[in-house]
């Protein structure tokens, strides 16, 4: 019989208030890289990666994340104040940053409608690691925006960026995204991404079955010998209102081996430890392309990602449902010490494994946090 799970809160209220009283930690670990003591979790996971959600809008309603009956003109976007502002994000940052963070995604929702986002990314990509190098600012965006955006993004300092694009004909985009972009809106944001220099690029490309798995071999044949690194990645059950069903998932392997059945692929090694995309390369030298097997194939064990959500509460996991608020604290004239303090004691209890759990579940845990609003 298949067990049943509870996902730990992250920190409850007590732990926080224990934790913000605290000094500073001195019982981290020791052997870091560089010798750096570092953070770890409960399951020695460090602390490598931030993703800040800017917004929790979108200009467009894919079922798979926002859909439309949900997500309509009387769902209750949070309103500007609730929003933590560009100053705010950038304190939050550096101090993640003092905990180890190397690398900081902003998404959303869709970041590009966040206004000023440049300003956001100059502050950001100005700051540097415990070691001393840049941090790497990338984005993640649905691209309508990008052929405007794209040399105002690079020429502030963003680093990489990932479009998203779940397939090339009109009607397959229409179905997914539920708009009426065009495709060539999207295709000529990547195309001026790479034009200025955000590269390479990376193109998502979430599966579905029955709905878009038909453009696998159209998608794959687009972007082969284009610089762009394109992406699968399997339906995943995030939130509480796109519907998910297991059925629906399109397997990484089944992707796969589509590809292979018609441009030959191998494997090759991950650019770094705890990369979420497996990476395989075209046996004749046209390129690359991933997959990202969340649910069949699940990362926990070397997850290294926090989540800040749009209006400052920190995540330990994309299905969490619940977040330590670091705004409260923030604007109530927290000192730096107090605000590491909350995430350390946040992250030193974080002993999340959904993914890992999943298949083991009969029931879900409470209800989990949107992906718009936690940041994807
Ligand atoms: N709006 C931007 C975009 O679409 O690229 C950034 C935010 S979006 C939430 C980030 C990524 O999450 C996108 O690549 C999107 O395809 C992916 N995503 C959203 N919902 C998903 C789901 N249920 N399963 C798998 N991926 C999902
Ligand atoms: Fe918007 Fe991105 Fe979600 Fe699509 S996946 S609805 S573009 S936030
Ligand atoms: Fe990380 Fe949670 Fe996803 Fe596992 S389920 S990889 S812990 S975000």
């Amino acid at each position: 019989m298949a067990k049943s799970f509870t996902i730990i809160p992250i920190a409850s209220a007590a732990t926080q208030a224990s934790v913000f009283a605290q000094e500073p930690d001195t019982a981290w670990h020791k052997a870091g890289r560089g010798n750096l003591p570092f953070l770890a979790d409960i399951m020695q996971r460090p602390l490598r990666d931030l993703r800040i959600s800017v917004t929790d809008r979108c200009n467009l309603r894919c079922t798979y994340c926002m859909p439309r009956e949900v997500f309509d003109k009387d769902h209750p976007f949070l309103p500007r104040a609730e929003l933590l502002n560009f100053e705010e994000i950038e304190r939050l940052a550096r101090l993640f940053i003092q905990l180890g963070v190397q690398k900081i995604r902003l998404t959303g929702g869709e970041p590009l409608l966040r206004r000023g986002i440049e300003r956001l990314i100059e502050a950001l990509a100005k700051l540097n690691t415990r070691e001393g190098k840049p941090v790497e600012i990338a984005l993640t965006t649905n691209a309508v925006l990008l052929s405007q955006k794209a040399q105002p993004l690079k020429d502030a300092g963003l680093a990489r960026i990932t479009a998203s694009l779940d397939g090339l004909s009109e009607e397959t985009f229409r179905r997914m995204s539920d708009s009426n972009v065009p495709v060539k809106t999207v295709l000529d944001g990547i195309a001026a991404a790479q034009r200025v220099g955000l590269a390479p690029v990376k193109v998502n490309m979430v599966v579905k079955r029955g709905v878009n798995d038909h453009e696998i071999i159209p998608m794959a044949e687009h972007f082969r010998n284009s610089g762009v690194v394109l992406r699968f990645i399997e339906f995943m059950d995030v939130g509480c209102s796109n519907g998910w069903r297991m059925d629906d998932v399109v397997p990484a392997r089944e992707v796969l081996e589509q590809i292979n059945s018609r441009f030959p692929i191998r494997q090759v090694d991950p650019n770094y430890s705890g990369e979420v995309a497996a990476r395989w390369h075209y046996a004749d030298g046209s390129g690359e392309v991933g997959v990202i097997a969340s649910v069949t194939q699940a990362f926990c064990h070397e997850c290294t990602r926090a989540r800040l959500s749009t209006d400052g509460k920190l995540y330990t996991c994309l299905f969490a449902n619940s977040g330590a608020d670091l705004r409260g604290p923030l604007r109530a004239g927290a000192t730096d010490q107090m605000l590491s303090n909350l995430v350390t004691g946040a992250w030193r209890l974080r002993y999340d494994r959904y993914s890992q759990l999943r298949h083991a579940a009969t029931e879900q845990p409470g209800k989990k946090i949107e992906m718009s609003y936690i940041g994807g």
